[in-house]
């Protein structure tokens, strides 16, 4: 490997028309955050920024290839799972990365769009905590993801103890979905909470934020950050992404994640 070659990010994730989401939105955080990003596309989604109209899973075979295609050609440095679309494919996926134990993992337990609407042909849940989250070095659900995979758990607390029972070393839960005047984001780690990260709660939806959250916390795990590092630099920079965020539709906001990058583009004159 050249010296100057940037870590490989390998992701498996759906593919979002709008740009805002799925895999567009994880090369973007990849790239932004210095890292090569390899994506493998796990389902083709039809939908806009109001909502999903159409999904359709890849074979479980073809994801398989991608993957073990970018496996055997480049050293990966971390990766990260999103939309996996059904049971089959996050079977594959799981079995692929326990044949690289050493590989980082972010697990982004999604199995519906911001907006409500189904991102999985079947409910994940049970496979998600047998196969997926136990090989997980850092999982990121949302409060509401949290309770669906830990149905007993009374509390966020819980939830996150409930999966790092399972062998998920670390819970990231976003607090987006609650009704705190700040958003309120809890990194749990060693059975406690480690970390409580709070920012201003923004006044738009976003379509696209849990996305590039995971895919820069897989990043800074690819660049060697220990977890609480990567997560404090993962959300920081999804948090200026939206402040920065746009309206290109007619329904969510798009979170900016190449903002960083606007003034020195290459058709602005200054
Ligand atoms: N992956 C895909 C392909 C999606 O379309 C979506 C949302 O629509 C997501 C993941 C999750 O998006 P968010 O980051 O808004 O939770």
């Amino acid at each position: 490997m050249s010296t100057h070659s940037p870590p490989v990010v390998l992701v498996f994730a759906g593919s979002d028309p709008t740009g805002g989401a799925g895999v567009q939105a994880d090369i973007e955080a990849i790239v932004s955050m210095g890292c090569h990003a390899a994506p493998v596309i796990t389902a083709v989604t039809a939908q806009d920024t109001v909502g999903v109209k159409q999904f359709e899973s890849v074979e479980t075979e073809l994801v398989i290839a991608q993957a073990r295609a970018v496996l055997e050609d480049m050293p990966v440095a971390a990766a990260k799972t999103g939309m996996l679309g059904n049971k089959t494919t996050l079977s594959a996926v799981a079995s692929i990365l326990d044949d690289y134990p050493r590989i980082p993992l972010v697990v982004d337990p999604v199995q519906a769009a911001g907006i409500g609407n189904p991102l999985a042909e079947d409910s994940l849940d049970d496979t998600m905590r047998t196969v997926l989250l136990p090989r997980a070095t850092l999982a990121t659900p949302n409060t509401l993801e949290a309770r669906n995979l830990a149905p007993d758990a009374d509390t966020p607390a819980a939830c996150a103890q409930a999966l790092m029972s399972l062998g998920c070393e670390y819970v990231l839960i976003t607090g987006t979905h609650d009704v705190t005047s700040n958003v309120i984001n809890r990194l749990y780690g060693h059975m406690r909470l480690l970390e409580t990260f709070e920012c201003e709660r923004l006044e738009h939806n976003y379509h696209g934020s849990g996305c590039t959250v995971a895919a820069a916390c897989a990043a800074g795990l690819a660049h060697g950050l220990d977890t609480v590092s990567a997560v404090a630099k993962a959300l920081d920079y999804t948090w200026q992404s939206l402040k920065q965020g746009y309206r290109p539709g007619m329904g969510q906001f798009l979170p900016d994640r190449l903002y960083w990058a606007r003034k020195n583009n290459r058709f602005h004159d200054d």
